[in-house]
């Protein structure tokens, strides 16, 4: 083939790969500057977003964080922050459930060693916790759904969760233990869902401010997550398990995040509460409410 029709041939390959690159490209981050964001901000409530379940949210001095996968080699973007530059910034570490991808090793291996965080996770857990990562007991807060409790200023009320999987089903190896977190911390109240299909119990919630919600296929997807913003009328709803890692039609179900299909269903009020951040972006939570 001569070389011009061989580039023609190619040329619907060339956009779609480079459409791939560009949406999954490597984003790089100024090594330091998230953590300097982090540190300086003293006064108010901020969150940033560090990839799929992987939220930090400082209220004044104190900074908590959720199922924060930094070191994953998996991820398609990479981290904005390392955990051995959050170690010693960090007060929380929640973790939602067993799998990697929210509890990741070794980002909490780091954490644990470089810092000085207390680790809220469910039962079937601790033992990696312990066992493999020599997390000492002392630091752990073993969360049971259902069962609230607080550390220091932060209300922990955790939530059952119930793992989905591929075409919508339960998970074979669902449980009763894992968890997802309402968090209450500066008078605002958090919902960090976890991996878990829609439940009474969430939609049996009262004033949660900020949502954090999955709308994957194996989450609560896009009618789910449509019904769960209804009932709930959040005042910041932010779209999570997307974006981050690389995307195979093997782990399709996980990895891709529907937030605009939800976000254009909502209705206009909604819609200016939702927010599709990009990884390592932040957002400021306005506590006065009137
Ligand atoms: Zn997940």
């Amino acid at each position: 083939m001569r070389p011009f029709l061989f580039f023609k041939a190619m040329l619907p390959l060339v956009v779609f790969l480079g459409t791939t690159v560009c949406f999954y490209g490597q984003k790089s981050f100024l090594k330091g500057k998230l953590l300097a964001e982090i540190k300086s901000h003293k006064e108010g409530l901020a969150v940033w977003w560090t990839g799929h379940n992987g939220w930090l949210i400082k209220y004044n001095d104190i900074l908590i964080g959720t199922d924060l996968a930094l070191e994953s080699k998996d991820r398609a973007v990479e981290a904005p922050i390392s955990a051995e530059e959050l170690a010693q910034e960090l007060d929380i570490s929640f973790i939602s459930h067993e799998h990697g991808d929210h509890f990741e090793r070794e980002t909490s291996k780091i954490l644990s060693q470089n810092g000085h965080c207390a680790f809220v996770m469910p039962a079937n857990c601790k033992e990696t916790a312990i066992k493999e990562l020599n997390i000492p007991e002392d630091r752990i807060e073993v969360a049971s759904p259902r069962t609230p409790f607080d550390i220091g200023n932060v209300k922990i009320e955790p939530l059952r969760a119930i793992h989905g999987n591929p075409k919508f089903a339960v998970f074979y190896g669902a449980n009763l233990e894992d968890c997802g977190y309402l968090i209450t911390i500066g008078g605002t109240r958090f919902l960090q869902m976890g991996d878990t299909v829609l439940l009474e119990d969430h939609l049996f919630l009262k004033n949660v401010d900020v949502l954090f919600f999955s709308p994957t296929e194996h989450n609560t997807h896009i009618d789910p997550s449509i019904v769960l913003i209804n009932e709930l009328e959040p005042a910041y709803i932010l779209p999570q398990h997307r974006n981050t890692f690389t995307v195979t039609d093997q782990n399709r179900y996980w990895t891709t995040g529907y937030a605009h299909e939800v976000k254009f269903r909502l209705s206009k009020p909604l819609q200016e509460r939702y927010h599709i951040l990009e990884i390592g972006e932040r957002i400021d939570i306005d506590t006065n409410k009137d």
